[in-house]
């Protein structure tokens, strides 16, 4: 059943609005008229039959029921992502949403070939990027890109997290599987930090501070991976250890 968007504060009692983008795709691209039954999601698990009305100036659909959200893994991990040239950020938001990514923080690191924040066009562009990932993999859940902070920043917020790792290609005793498995007989993990280098990597000091603020530092093996396949590996890694790539 075909799928589209529409953030909370477009639902009204047993109505929702679809937005201009969304309205277009309905009329113009899948030619959709009254009476068409769809699916839409509201980005933040919930996801509803609806029957549509297509009228001249807008679309809005009245509300048939909640379906059940399904393909929400358990496991909610964050990635935090050393900016990277180009689409590859892109690239890393796309793919770490079809993985499952719970959010996606940009890091902004010494080596980082971009050193200021994206700004806001970027920002938003990433954020319609992971908007459209979550509708094409069905995914009831759109991973929220939020604004890219650094080490120093982002160090403050370990906390938040059951666990930290930090990808570190320096790293020689810890391998990611180890430490997974290791974490897991110590406690639950429910929410889960990856932090990943930009193209030229953390430096030793990044690297330390994490560690100093409770990181573990993983390796991912002997050959060194490209910042955008580096997260995904780890991604796919750590949802397949925690069974959340099965039916
Ligand atoms: N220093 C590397 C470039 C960094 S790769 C070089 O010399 O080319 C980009 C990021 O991917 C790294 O900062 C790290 O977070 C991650 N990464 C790449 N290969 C890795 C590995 N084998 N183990 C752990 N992390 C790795």
């Amino acid at each position: 059943m075909l799928r589209f968007f529409a953030a909370p504060e477009q639902f009204r009692e047993d109505r929702v609005y679809l937005d201009n983008d969304e309205a277009h795709h309905i009329k113009k691209v899948m030619r959709l008229g009254t009476g068409a039954v769809v699916r839409i999601f509201d980005g933040q698990g919930r996801e509803y039959e609806v029957e549509l009305i297509v009228e001249r100036g807008a679309v809005w659909g009245r509300i048939i029921a909640q379906v059940p959200a399904v393909r929400e893994p358990e496991l909610k991990v964050t990635l935090a992502q050393g900016l990277a040239k180009g689409e590859k950020n892109e690239l890393v938001i796309q793919k770490a949403t079809e993985v499952g990514v719970q959010a996606i923080i940009p890091l902004i690191c010494e080596r980082s070939v971009m050193k200021l924040s994206p700004g806001r066009n970027k920002e938003e562009r990433l954020r319609r990027v992971a908007r459209e990932a979550a509708k094409q993999c069905q995914r009831s859940v759109v991973p929220t890109v939020e604004a890219a902070c650094r080490i120093k920043d982002i160090v403050t917020r370990f906390s938040l997290y059951d666990t930290v790792l930090l990808l570190w290609e320096e790293e020689q005793a810890c391998n990611l599987k180890q430490t997974l498995q290791e974490l897991r007989q110590k406690r639950a993990i429910k929410q889960l930090l990856v932090l990943v280098g930009p193209e030229g990597g953390f430096t030793a000091a990044e690297a330390q501070e994490a560690i100093e603020h409770g990181a573990y530092s993983v390796s991912l093996g002997p050959r060194i991976l490209r910042t955008e396949t580096a997260g995904l590996v780890a991604l796919s890694a750590i949802f397949y250890e925690f069974d959340e790539l099965s039916l």
